[in-house]
């Protein structure tokens, strides 16, 4: 049975699909521990999308924005799980998403990781987003794919 599982969580449609399943996995255990995170980009700063947009934003203030950001993200995942009765832990990470979610879950000896099949950029039509073809390739460990 999985005792170290993570769910990596975007907010989509899709990421709470696969909430719900790693819930219903984190609950065949007594022992199971659910890890939930987010990963926050900071390169779309650098390309200058975002301070197009807004105008004036500085580099640090970007970054404290994207973090209050993941933090909300987190928190609507956290009342669901809260409500199924679990105590996970939650980490708002940074970087490149699929390896921030590969290395997170190596360094914490994670056997399961879950991920929707796709998830914010679902237009796309590609059957399977990057971020999770990516974590399939990195990943060491089992990985759910939800579809
Ligand atoms: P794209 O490749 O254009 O981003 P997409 O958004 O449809 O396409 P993915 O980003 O691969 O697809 O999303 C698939 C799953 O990966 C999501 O359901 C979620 O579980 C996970 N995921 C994606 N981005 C993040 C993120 N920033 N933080 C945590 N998990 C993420
Ligand atoms: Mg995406």
């Amino acid at each position: 049975m999985y005792t170290s599982i993570l769910l990596a969580y975007d907010g989509s449609e899709h990421s709470k699909r696969a909430l719900h399943a790693a819930i219903e996995c984190a609950k065949l255990s007594p022992d199971a521990q659910l890890k939930i995170v987010h990963v926050v980009r900071f390169d779309h700063f650098e390309e200058g999308v975002f301070s197009q947009m807004t105008g004036m934003v500085s580099r640090a203030e970007y970054r404290e924005l994207m973090l209050k950001e993941g933090e909300k993200i987190l928190s609507q995942a956290k009342a669901v799980a809260e409500d199924a009765g679990l105590t996970p832990t939650y980490e708002v990470l940074q970087g490149d998403p699929a390896r921030a979610i590969a290395d997170f879950a190596e360094a914490h000896h994670v056997d399961l990781i879950v991920m929707g099949r796709r998830g914010l950029n679902a237009l796309q039509e590609l059957f399977i987003g990057s971020v999770s073809h990516r974590v399939l390739q990195l990943a060491k460990s089992a990985v759910l794919i939800v579809k």
